[in-house]
């Protein structure tokens, strides 16, 4: 660019270069690179077939906390217009169900969908953050067929000091996302106690313990949820001890019911979130 080329001009260059650069990004798959993404998509999810396939497959999940179950548990996996079988669960789930009474996940936790999902949280990248939403929402779509939709959406809280670091709280992100095709209302119910122990010190068991006396529902929401289908909306679920934790306290409080949705969900039981 010549040196005197005036500063507003380029500004204004320099922008449309960047656009440019983010449009043709736009053109290639987000895992593979080389493909065009499809374009049949109503919601121009930028992946092509072969790579959502391969990211994303059906998989049969526990209908309470999602937990991707044995192959041999559920038959073949569903078609995108069957019905899904509430009563696919897992073990935990059999042994105590968790006051929330269905669990909705885009894919599981792991590569790639791990690290978009760090690349949004962590860097703030919100065409990962998009991405996977959209992925998200027409999984609700899809498995909300012939069931009724939440009212009210509750981010899980986000410690404060997280909050500052990264500067926003993406699971009330993700739900500002959803609203306008969920049509649901946000509303920002739990207070936590910091004074709690860091999770990752403990075992499962103070864990359980410690969880308990760490969100509180602030006052003068029992009137605004009773009554209500309620849906906690977090970016990743792993031991869901979070999500039974304030689910129970949501219930206890007057919801009608509770649902839970995320982004990813891990196979793993063995480390909290
Ligand atoms: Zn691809
Ligand atoms: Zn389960």
């Amino acid at each position: 660019m010549p040196h005197d080329t005036p500063s507003y001009l380029r500004t204004i260059l320099n922008k449309s270069r960047l656009l440019g650069a983010n449009l043709l990004q736009r053109q290639s798959c987000r895992y593979c690179q080389l493909h065009p993404p499809e374009t049949d998509l109503e919601d121009q999810i930028p992946l092509c077939r072969q790579c959502r396939e391969l990211v994303f497959p059906r998989r049969n999940r526990c209908y309470r906390c999602a937990l991707p179950l044995p192959e041999s548990s559920g038959g073949s996996i569903r078609e995108l217009t069957q019905e899904l079988d509430s009563t696919l669960l897992c073990g935990e789930c059999q042994h105590k169900a968790p006051a929330f009474t269905r669990t909705v996940c885009a894919g599981d936790y792991r590569t790639p969908i791990s690290h978009w999902i760090n690349n949004f949280k962590l860097r703030r990248d919100v065409r990962d953050g998009y991405l996977l939403t959209q992925l998200l929402n027409e999984e609700v779509a899809r498995q909300y067929t012939g069931d009724a939709l939440p009212h009210i959406a509750i981010a899980v809280p986000l410690h404060w000091s997280k909050r500052l670091y990264r500067g926003f709280n993406q699971s009330a992100w993700i739900a500002q996302q959803l609203a306008p095709s969920v049509h649901f209302e946000l509303l920002d119910c739990f207070r936590k106690d910091y004074s709690r122990r860091d999770q990752k010190q403990l075992n499962r068991q103070q864990r359980q313990r410690n969880l308990r006396g760490k969100f509180h529902l602030k006052a003068n929401i029992r009137s605004q949820i009773q009554g209500k289908h309620l849906v906690l909306v977090d970016d990743v679920i792993t031991t869901s001890a979070t999500a039974r934790v304030l689910s129970q306290q949501l219930m206890s409080a007057g919801a009608a019911r509770v649902d839970l949705w995320a982004l990813a969900r891990t196979d793993k039981t063995d480390f909290q979130h």
